[in-house]
């Protein structure tokens, strides 16, 4: 488990990718999963507020696919997960049915309660839950 690894130097340190610039973290062990470059919309919501969805997002591991109804209509999902602490992070599209909702696919939404954004040491503005356009709910 990656808390382990706090205080324990490089003992056990499982390989993350790293990233570069102003990232999402995981909020329980702070693996870097996504970069805000890579963010498509911020208006996802999803049971616990908003969501985002990302273009990429990586140190995630992929559950099983299922469709599920939501309120876009019915897609191919997969729930994704830290891949060094287990939690759930919010999901991927695998598939969606209708055409209007394809550049969906492969897509990743995180919910943003459950990540943090590390600056990288910028200082300043903060772009996050600044977009009220809340136009688009994902609820499952
Ligand atoms: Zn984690």
């Amino acid at each position: 488990m990656c808390r382990k690894r706090v205080g324990n130097g490089e003992m056990g340190r499982i390989f993350l990718v790293e990233l570069e610039g102003r990232a999402y973290r995981c909020r329980f062990c702070d693996s870097p999963l996504t970069l805000a470059d890579h963010v498509l919309s911020r208006s996802f919501n999803c049971r616990r507020g908003r969501a985002y969805l990302f273009e990429n997002v990586v140190n995630i591991s992929v559950g099983p696919e299922e469709e599920r109804q939501m309120m876009s209509g019915v897609h191919t999902v997969a729930d994704i997960f830290c891949c060094c602490c287990g939690q759930l992070l919010g999901w991927k599209y695998m598939a969606a049915r209708d055409k209007n909702q394809k550049y969906k696919e492969g897509k990743v939404v995180l919910e943003r309660w459950r990540i943090i954004e590390d600056t990288g040491g910028a200082e300043g503005y903060d772009l996050l839950d600044t977009d009220q356009n809340s136009s688009e709910a994902e609820f499952s």
